[in-house]
C-alpha cells in the first residue's frame, strides 16, 4: 500500500471515529482490510472517502461509514458463526472474516461471488464459504446462524432469516423499497426463548434484495416505470 493510501485509510477512521463510531474492534478491523482492492481501478484514488461505488451488474459497496456501522450493531464474536446475503465485492465480508469464526456468504451474480472469492483468498481469508443463489432463502443446511447480516434492502424481513437466527442470535438488515431515499435499518434480535424484537437504527440505502422474499423482478421494473 502506498503512504498515501496509508494515510487516507488512517484519516478516514479518524473520521468515522469522530462521527461517533467507537468501536475499537470494529475500527481495527477496518485498518486492516485494504479497501483498494476491492473497488475497481478507476476508484483507487477515492477508496478512503466515505463514499460507496460501483461494483459493476448495478450493484455497489457500500460506504464505510454504513459498513462499520452495520458491523458495530452486529456485535459479533469470535466464537460465531455469521450469514451475510450480498457479497458483492466481498469486502463487508473481508470484515466479518475479521471478527468470526466462520462466515457464509451467499451472492445472486454468479461473476461477483466469483470474483469476491478470488480477491478474498489472494488476500489471506479463508474462513468463509460462498455460495450462488436467493439469499432472501438463507442458507438452510448450515443454519441456525448467530448473526446475520443483510446488505441490500427487502420489502420485509424474510422469514427464512428469522428462522434460521440462532437463539441471542442478531440480524441486522436494511427494510424498504429500493426507491425509497428512507429504507429502515432494522436490528432483529431473537431471545434464549425464540421470542423475536425488532428495532430502528435509522435510515440508509442500498441496491434490492431481489428474490423469493425479497422484491420481485417485477416489483421492480413497475417501480422503474413509475417513477
Ligand atoms: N456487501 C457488499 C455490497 C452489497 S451490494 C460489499 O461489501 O461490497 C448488494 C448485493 O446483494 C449485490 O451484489 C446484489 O447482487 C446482491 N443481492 C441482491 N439480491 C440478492 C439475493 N436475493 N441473494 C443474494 N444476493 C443478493
Amino acid at each position: 500500500m502506498t503512504s498515501r493510501l496509508s494515510r487516507a485509510r488512517h484519516k478516514l477512521l479518524t473520521e468515522l471515529q469522530s462521527h461517533g463510531l467507537d468501536n475499537n474492534v470494529v475500527l481495527d478491523a477496518m485498518d486492516s482490510v485494504a479497501r483498494e482492492s476491492f473497488v475497481a481501478g478507476s476508484f483507487e484514488e477515492e477508496a478512503y472517502a466515505d463514499k460507496c461505488f460501483p461494483i459493476g451488474h448495478q450493484q455497489t459497496i457500500s460506504s464505510p461509514y454504513v459498513v462499520g456501522w452495520m458491523t458495530h450493531k452486529l456485535d459479533v464474536q469470535k466464537t460465531h458463526k455469521v450469514l451475510e446475503i450480498g457479497t458483492g465485492s466481498g469486502y463487508q465480508t473481508a470484515i466479518l472474516c475479521k471478527l468470526a469464526r466462520r462466515v457464509y456468504t451467499v451472492e445472486r451474480v454468479e461473476s461477483l461471488s466469483q470474483s469476491a472469492e478470488k480477491r478474498l483468498h489472494a488476500m489471506g481469508f479463508f474462513n468463509f464459504s460462498t455460495e450462488v443463489g436467493d439469499g432472501s432463502l438463507g442458507w438452510k443446511n448450515q443454519a441456525p446462524f448467530d448473526r446475520i447480516m443483510v446488505t441490500a434492502t427487502s420489502p420485509t424481513v424474510p422469514q427464512n432469516l428469522i428462522d434460521q437466527l440462532a437463539p441471542t442470535g442478531i440480524m441486522v438488515i436494511p427494510v424498504g423499497h429500493s426507491d425509497d431515499t428512507d429504507q429502515r435499518l432494522m436490528k432483529i434480535t431473537k431471545d434464549e426463548e425464540g421470542q423475536v424484537t425488532q428495532e430502528l437504527l435509522g435510515y440508509v440505502k442500498f441496491v434490492p434484495l431481489v428474490g423469493e422474499q425479497g422484491h420481485t423482478d417485477k416489483d421492480l421494473k413497475s417501480s422503474v416505470r413509475s417513477s
